[in-house]
């Protein structure tokens, strides 16, 4: 019998990274301010901005810890109301109680995406007095960005995108990150572009960004080492706190030869996730939600929702599936799972939001990257097919 493809281990980090690391590690130069200018770190916010088309990133320690200076740098005062979707990583709403502020859980639906009714009804609530909107594209699946900036702007508040796993990613031809004011991305592990940790932040408001270079530890003059307009950082100069969350040259020497590797990423992903998802739509107990029509998507996992099964149905499907050697995690069922609300006893009291419940209890989560080959995507398609059938039957034909 085949071996069930590993689907963990991450691609190999390109060769150039090695001469580059050999160089830092002679000289010492770990600290992104040490040089003048044109450090690794700088170079990384340099080419990442240019390939996402926005006029300035800051580099960071992580995707969360960019969330974190995104709300610092908007300047929203202590207890501010925060609106976020209800399905996204513990750490989106950990950021929003670092930065002291209050967040306000919004439904997701079925397709994993925003539900905007529900949205539109907690944005407008004057109860709620909503101050910014963290929107997480969660594992890759954007929602509809036309209608949540319509209603942001009509609202009068600032739209923060935690594109953390939609680097590549494109809405209306426009990369996912550069709708909002700032974008959000991650450099962990799990991610397109892998430095075990690190972050980054976009955006194109000069006054923000110097704020947020600021607050992520340019102490003294070190701000006179990054493009942005330097008035907007004199402004600022000793009237900010120094959090300290800066990037290692070291991280970004690992990052900046991945970046030319994103577009292949991309096309592989989406050809992995595609072929797999045509193959899961075939079958009467699994359904791939397809992306929206102006969404151009750079999965590297699939999620799916089962169908017409009860809760122990599902957990003998993702058991069938896992002796099979897939491993399915079903957010919702999945102990102590940091992407299910009710676990985030921190937020104190969580509220009750069904749509989000009944999507987490069926969603199920199968790693996908981007270099599977075809027979180890045959491979896992068919282990859910048939862990599907093992537990619900095989679907009848038609006309027997
Ligand atoms: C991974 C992830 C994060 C957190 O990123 P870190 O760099 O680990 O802080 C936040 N949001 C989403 C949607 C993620 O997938």
């Amino acid at each position: 019998m085949a071996l069930a493809p590993n689907v963990y281990d991450a691609e190999p980090i390109p060769p150039a990274a090695r001469a580059e690391i050999e160089r830092l590690l002679t000289s010492g130069d770990l600290f992104r301010y040490t040089a003048p200018e044109n450090s690794p770190v700088a170079l990384l916010e340099q080419e990442f901005a240019a390939m996402m088309g926005s006029r300035f990133a800051l580099a960071v320690s992580s995707c969360s810890a960019a969330l974190f200076l995104s709300l610092k740098a908007l300047g929203l005062p202590r207890d501010s109301k925060v609106l976020i979707p209800a399905f996204t990583f513990a750490a989106v709403p950990s950021s929003v109680v670092h930065a002291e502020c209050i967040p306000v859980l919004a439904e997701v639906g079925a397709d994993f995406r925003i539900d905007l009714a529900d949205f539109e009804a907690r944005l407008f609530d004057p109860a709620n007095d909503i101050r910014a909107v963290i929107i997480s594209h969660m594992r890759g699946h954007t929602s509809d960005m036309d209608a949540i900036m319509e209603m942001a702007r009509a609202r009068g508040v600032p739209v923060v995108e935690d594109a953390a796993h939609s680097l590549g990613t494109t809405w209306h031809g426009r990369n996912i990150g550069t709708i909002g004011k700032v974008g959000c991305f991650s450099f962990q592990s799990y991610k397109l572009v892998n430095a075990g940790e690190g972050g980054i932040m976009i955006s194109d408001d000069a006054d923000l960004i110097a704020r947020a270079v600021i607050m992520s530890g340019a102490y003294e003059h070190n701000w006179k080492k990054h493009p942005v307009l330097h008035d907007a950082f004199a402004r600022w100069q000793n009237r900010l706190p120094l959090y300290n969350t800066r990037l290692s040259n070291l991280s970004a020497a690992i990052i900046r030869p991945q970046l030319a590797e994103v577009p292949r990423r991309v096309r592989d992903g989406r050809r992995n996730h595609d072929y797999v998802a045509d193959i899961l739509n075939r079958s009467p107990w699994m359904s791939v939600p397809p992306p929206l029509p102006p969404e151009r998507r750079a999965p590297d996992s699939i999620q799916f929702n089962l169908l017409e099964m009860s809760d122990e149905q599902t957990r003998a499907f993702a058991a069938a599936a896992g002796a099979r050697g897939v491993s399915v995690q079903v957010f919702g069922m999945s102990p102590d799972n940091a992407r299910a609300y009710w676990n985030w006893k921190f937020l104190g009291e969580t509220p009750e939001l069904p749509k989000t419940r009944a999507m987490l209890m069926r969603a199920c989560d199968v790693r996908l990257p981007a270099r599977l080959k075809r027979a180890e995507l045959d491979f896992i398609a068919t282990a859910l097919v048939e862990a599907a059938e093992e537990v619900m039957g095989r679907p009848r034909a038609f006309g027997t």
